[in-house]
């Protein structure tokens, strides 16, 4: 018998039709997320057309991007700030209550970041296939789903027929040995793979993160670090699902239950790369050396361990951009630079266990004077799990603003920005221009370095705090 990679394995068992030199395989869709930003144009064009969404038992609604963080506008009756945020939010319920698909609304305890919600559910399971229309769908590939992001044209084939045209992509394996030191996290690990694999390194290729350490990862570490594949410029990341991934399913509410939990538990035992099974690519990443990592440029490849200088580099007409948009010079030290703004939250690092890693820093200490510092739950849930755990208390004290959930400062929504030319460092997955704000200069981090520099005032290795 072949060996196989997972992801083969899970491609093969949806291929409606397998890819022909001159067509696209036809793959079908176990699970469409979608929220509001992506979703209007697509459900434009199946009433143009007269067609119903064709599976809305496999379609599952939220709102998160243009969706308000303080409390008075989603639970108040202050509007949204944003005009165009609130036509989105109310055009999602419209068509999702016109299509029979299920929403999760503003004021619903569900609700909140996509990527965050599924798995919380337990919507999101092993061997699945799983789409939306945002790029960091590549999230769910923590529990061995194939999973990725689709443009709004995309969203709406997949209403109406449960499918997508893909062209198959070659696989990469990201294997990685040894213990993860004190004070490094997820986040730094895979900085620190993007920083070797390159922006571009991934692309036309699904990652496998393998490996001893990642088998020791929990599974919203798992999450962070698929997170982020698509930085590395990957279709997907996925991890084989495991013991850990068993015991985060069991109780979740949409988990199969009862006699279809043991027979799916030992479908999804089989959803491991065969020994043998050839990657078309590979990179070996040793866990003991990492440290924690900062981005000091305008991609998130552009990173360093946070004790580094920023690279020195000449002739090189994007990189010298890159840095004069941060107002950075190759061979600056990045520890003690100035902090403005720390905003720890999102679908990479918005989870309980990355509230809990911040909280570790901040008990017992304040917010540097002049800093802000904005802490945006992912999920309804997690704000609860929070504050039931003693968490958003500590982060008042400490002088945070505690919010409601969604992607808020991620990409400046809704007067989440950050002001032009000031600093952030943020726990999110992006640093491009204008990402958190018009002029904003963006230092991605994990929210150990994030909640460090918050109280410093400027960038700070967090196990100087720890
Ligand atoms: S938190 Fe940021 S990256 Fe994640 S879904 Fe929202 S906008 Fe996209």
């Amino acid at each position: 018998m072949t060996a196989r990679t997972l992801f083969e394995k899970v491609w093969i068992a949806h291929e409606v039709l397998p890819e022909t030199p001159d067509t696209p395989a036809v793959l079908y869709v176990d699970l469409h997320l979608i929220h509001e930003v992506t979703s209007p144009q697509a459900f434009s064009v199946l009433k143009s057309l007269g067609l119903p969404v064709r599976r809305p038992d496999r379609t599952l609604a939220t709102m998160d991007h243009s969706t308000p963080t303080l409390s008075e506008q989603v639970f108040g009756n202050v509007p949204i700030r944003l005009d165009a945020a609130a036509k989105q939010v109310r055009q999602l319920e419209l068509n999702a209550a016109e299509f029979g698909v299920e929403l999760f609304g503003m004021r619903d305890m569900r609700r909140g970041i996509v990527h965050v919600i599924s798995p919380e559910l337990g919507a999101t399971q092993p061997g699945m296939t799983v789409v939306c229309g945002d790029s960091h769908t590549s999230t769910h590939g923590a529990f061995g789903a194939l999973a990725f992001g689709i443009g709004s044209t995309e969203v709406g084939h997949v209403l109406a027929t449960q499918c997508l045209l893909q062209r198959k992509p070659k696989t990469f394996a990201i294997n990685v040995e040894g213990k993860i030191p004190p004070g490094v996290t997820a986040k730094d690990l895979i900085l620190a793979i993007i920083g070797k694999v390159g922006v571009s390194g991934g692309t036309g290729y699904v990652f496998e993160y393998r490996g001893s350490t990642i088998r020791a990862l929990s599974m919203e570490e798992r999450m962070t670090v698929c997170n982020m594949s698509i930085e590395a410029g990957a279709r997907a990341g996925m991890i084989a699902p495991d013991e850990t991934t068993f015991a985060y399913l069991r109780t979740k509410p949409r988990a199969p239950a009862a006699a279809d939990w043991s027979a799916a538990v030992a479908r999804w035992r089989n959803l491991t790369s065969d020994a043998g099974a050839a990657f078309d690519g590979s990179v070996d990443i040793d866990a003991t050396t990492l440290e924690p990592m900062i981005t000091y440029g305008t991609n998130p490849g552009m990173v360093v361990p946070i004790g580094a200088a920023i690279p020195k580099r000449t002739g090189d007409a994007v990189y010298d951009k890159a840095l004069g948009y941060m107002g950075f010079h190759g061979g600056d030290a990045m520890l003690g630079k100035p902090v403005n703004v720390v905003f720890i939250g999102s679908c990479t690092n918005g989870r309980l266990e990355d509230l809990q890693a911040a909280a570790q820093i901040l008990k017992g200490r304040k917010v540097a004077p002049g800093v802000q510092l904005l802490i945006v739950p992912g999920s309804q849930q997690v704000k609860h799990d929070a504050e039931a755990a003693g968490l958003a208390e500590i982060f008042r004290t400490a002088g945070a603003e505690w919010r409601e959930s969604g992607c808020s400062m991620c990409l400046g929504m809704n007067g989440d920005t950050v002001p032009a030319g000031q600093y952030s460092v943020s726990t999110s997955n992006r640093n491009f221009e204008g990402r958190q704000g018009v002029g904003a200069r963006t230092l991605l981090a994990s929210p150990l370095t994030a909640a460090a520099s918050a109280v410093r005032g400027r960038i700070t290795d967090p196990r100087e705090l720890l």
